[in-house]
């Protein structure tokens, strides 16, 4: 046995086994040894053990992001999997999933394996590749869609479109669920979208921008229960941002559709006054919403029927995120800045417990991709994350590990730094200021 690794002293949270309490996390040979006095005796009582201490921080399984774009191959002046990945460990994140809008688009076999090597050698993170439901994502044939989950996509998707076609919609839906394997919907309407680039409201009245009304999500989500109910597929919506998709996926759940749902933290702490200056940072896809809407997301994220918590990371250049806001690109980088959004959206204002939390970050979205980590089960591989909930830190794009540094959330303070990310025992993440001790 290589030297054993003991976490000392953090309150560790594993919402999968109900676990929350001070107790030393004990690692060896890259695997989950176990808690406390439960880890074997012979790990325990190793004559070399590299203790790290961590008192007053939380110690949880490693935390897991469903939705990123790494945007390689093609787009690397945006994105690596390198900088992708470091960004995800920098944000306490080990495993992500990203999608297949890159040029080409992870459309077959050859680009999902390239994506699977590229990321085992900048080995920051776990990935996981999402591919493409229809060829070059244009909604017209699909993609050899068994092919490429063999191959080691976990999932399916058009992300950055919609699969509008709704008879594409049944087939692919028909196929993954006999492969066990969801579709994951950008539940757009592209009519009712326009080119429109901020939600439809008051404030884009105001503003006398084009909008993007909240049915434009909601009308493709009520489609895709139906097809979803018909074909005994899996739809999992991506980025749901408005207040009536909650209730149709609400609804959806109570009748035993399988449609699992994820949001992204600015849908919860941003409304579309963000905007108001014009400020290209504060324009995705979906766009901010209402009030209403963001309560109604807060309620859904509480009650279960948003399953887990996202980022949709998709960074872009300076140039490109620099021009006026009709003309900037939509999206946001996310990884370097969830954690500590979603500690502010979410537990400052007690809507969940520091558990529930991390239960929608770990457990939630490894059951709806079937991947594997996401508690501290002995033999399990010592995927971690160390945070100090209270800690509060500024966000600095220019510190960013990601290339891309369009953020909404510049300057803000939030709580709940980053002290340890570690993949399969070794450590992705650790900044300078947390010290190390030997015994
Ligand atoms: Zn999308």
């Amino acid at each position: 046995m290589a030297s054993p690794l003991c976490i000392r002293g953090g309150r560790v949270l594993d919402p999968a086994r109900g676990i929350d309490r001070v107790q030393d996390l004990w690692i060896a040979d890259g695997r989950i040894a176990g808690l406390g006095e439960d880890a074997p005796a012979d790990v325990r009582s190793h004559p070399q053990v590299e203790v790290i201490p961590v008192q007053g921080a939380v110690i949880c399984p490693g935390l897991v992001d469903i939705h990123v774009h790494l945007r390689e191959p093609g787009q690397e002046e945006r994105e690596t999997i390198e900088t992708g990945t470091r960004a995800a460990a920098r944000g306490g994140f080990t495993t992500v999933a990203c999608m297949p809008n890159t040029a080409p688009p992870l459309d077959d076999r050859p680009r999902i394996e390239y994506v699977v090597r590229r990321a085992r050698e900048s080995g920051h993170a776990r990935v996981f590749p999402i591919a493409a439901v229809t060829r070059g994502q244009m909604g017209e044939t699909l993609t050899e869609i068994e092919d490429l989950i063999e191959a080691g996509a976990v999932a399916v998707s058009d992300d950055g479109k919609p699969v509008r076609n709704a008879e594409i919609m049944r087939r692919a839906l028909e196929l993954t669920g006999r492969l066990g394997v969801p579709v994951i919907q950008h539940a757009e309407d592209p009519d009712l979208k326009g080119d429109g680039v901020m939600h439809e409201g008051w404030t884009s009245t105001r503003l006398g921008m084009r909008g993007i009304p909240d049915v434009a999500e909601s009308v493709m989500v009520a489609r895709d229960a139906l097809l979803a109910e018909l074909t005994n597929g899996h739809v999992h919506v991506a980025h749901v941002s408005a207040a009536r998709s909650t209730e149709i996926i609400r609804r959806a759940k109570a009748r035993g559709i399988r449609m699992t749902a994820e949001t992204a933290p600015h849908y919860l702490l941003l409304t579309d006054e963000a905007v108001q200056g014009y400020d290209p940072r504060a324009k995705m896809n979906p766009p901010l919403r209402s009030a209403r809407d963001r309560d109604a997301l807060i309620e859904a994220v509480v009650d279960g029927t948003i399953d887990c918590l996202a980022t949709d990371h998709a960074p872009h250049t300076e140039i490109e995120k620099d021009s006026d806001f009709d003309s900037a690109p939509f999206g946001i980088v996310g990884l370097e800045t969830a954690l500590g959004l979603y500690v502010k959206a979410l537990v400052e204002p007690k809507h969940l417990s520091l558990s529930e939390l991390i239960l929608r970050l770990t457990v939630n979205p490894c059951k709806i991709l079937g991947l594997p980590g996401g508690t501290f089960e002995p033999g399990s591989p010592a995927d971690v994350t160390v945070f100090d909930p209270s800690r509060r830190w500024t966000v600095r794009a220019s510190e960013f590990a990601s290339m891309g540094r369009n953020t909404p959330f510049e300057g803000w303070e939030l709580p709940g730094q980053v002290l340890l990310t570690m993949v399969g025992g070794r450590v992705t993440y650790r900044p300078d200021a947390v010290p190390a001790s030997a015994r």
